[in-house]
């Protein structure tokens, strides 16, 4: 009921605003997903096993055979802005990782159940802890909060339980499981594709065959058969290109001229952190067109590096977006080179369009 008096204001309850600001980084399971693998390969990891259960809602396991976590920083683990990454302001301009800001897996424990088990190289056994709203909690009620010690090899093993169980509305919002595992297993295929020297393994629980499944040892070209059929892997052009004034540098692989496909699909990494940017692919859209029959679209997988003093990762927590500076030369750069390519490959079986 309105009444004549203004209401008074007061301050949301510091749980509240720790579930706010959770539900801002972490909109699906996807997103929890990716800041979980960046942390995996972060920590040195040469194979990440990932396990899925109702596109992540129920279950996200991912299994590292990182360095670890050690036993005596488990308790401010999910504390906002603990880090080992980060020590001071000045080094934001200077990190080359965008995993910097140590508030994933606070967000995490603020919307999930979350389990964490651990084992550095130097401990002599894993440590297993439970984590909801920021600190550790007893498994169960009446034991010790405290990290348990059990048995485990080297490396971390993060379990997300019932992601949104306390945020009803967020939960109801998802429409099917199927949707969110398929983003699932494009972003793993994403990392899967980037990450040489890495396996990756991602399944639906309960099910034997793996959504993706790369061995560490495979190339590139192999990661990108695996992940996206032969036809595309068959017709891969290498894409490398650095320019010092703009400082950065760029490597990938890009189809040519005898593949195309009704929607591109861009692989993009930006100081080794999956981006999107809708900038970067209009461009190359619009440098393919000259080459592609009408509708077609190209593969790109494209590694850009840019020095972290021209990056500014900080535009957003979610951290989807990303600025440079010198963006439109970068990407004319970037488009001249793919033009070059394309125009220098068996122009017999290229379709050229009428200009
Ligand atoms: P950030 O990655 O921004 O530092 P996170 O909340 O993602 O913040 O992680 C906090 C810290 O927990 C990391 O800095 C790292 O020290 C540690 N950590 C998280 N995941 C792992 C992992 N899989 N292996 C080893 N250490 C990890
Ligand atoms: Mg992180």
């Amino acid at each position: 009921t309105l009444s004549e008096a203004p209401r008074r204001i007061r301050a949301l309850e510091q749980d509240v605003v720790n579930k706010i600001a959770a539900g801002e980084i972490i909109v699906a399971p996807v997103h929890a997903l990716k800041e979980l693998i960046e942390n995996a390969v972060d920590a040195g990891s040469t194979s990440l096993e990932i396990l899925v259960k109702d596109g992540g809602l129920k279950l996200l396991q991912i299994t590292d055979n990182g360095h670890g976590i050690n036993r005596d920083d488990l308790p401010i683990l999910c504390e906002r802005f603990t880090t080992s990454k980060l020590k001071a302001f000045e080094d934001l301009t200077s990190i080359g990782t965008y995993g910097f800001r140590g508030e994933a897996l606070a967000s995490i424990s603020h919307i999930a159940h979350l389990t964490v088990t651990t084992k550095t190289q130097e401990s002599s056994c894993a440590w297993r802890a439970q984590f909801s709203d920021g600190t550790l909690v007893p498994p169960k009620p009446g034991q010790s909060a405290e990290p348990k010690a059990v048995a485990g090899r080297p490396g971390t093993q993060i379990t997300v339980e019932d992601l949104f169980y306390n945020v009803p509305t967020r939960r109801r919002a998802f429409r099917s499981a199927s949707e969110e595992y398929a983003k699932i297993v494009d972003l793993v295929g994403r990392y899967a594709v980037h990450c040489s020297n890495v396996a990756f393994s991602c399944k639906k629980h309960g099910e034997s065959a793996a959504g993706v499944s790369v061995p560490s040892n495979a190339s590139t070209i192999d990661r990108i058969r695996i992940v996206h059929t032969s036809q595309v892997a068959n017709e891969l052009l290498r894409l490398e290109i650095a320019n010092e004034r703009w400082g950065f540098k760029a490597e990938g692989w890009v189809s040519n001229a005898n593949y195309s496909i009704k929607r591109t699909t861009l692989l993009l990494f930006i100081n080794h952190r999956a981006v999107e940017s809708s900038n970067i692919k209009k461009a190359v859209e619009q440098t393919y067109s000259n080459f592609l029959p009408k509708g077609g679209h190209p593969f790109i997988y494209i590694s850009l590096e840019i020095d972290p003093q021209r990056v500014d990762v900080n535009v957003h927590p979610t951290k989807r977006e990303v600025n440079f500076l010198n963006e439109d030369e970068i990407l004319e750069d970037i488009c001249n080179e793919i033009r070059s390519n394309l125009g220098k490959v068996d122009t017999s079986r290229t379709f050229m369009t009428q200009s």
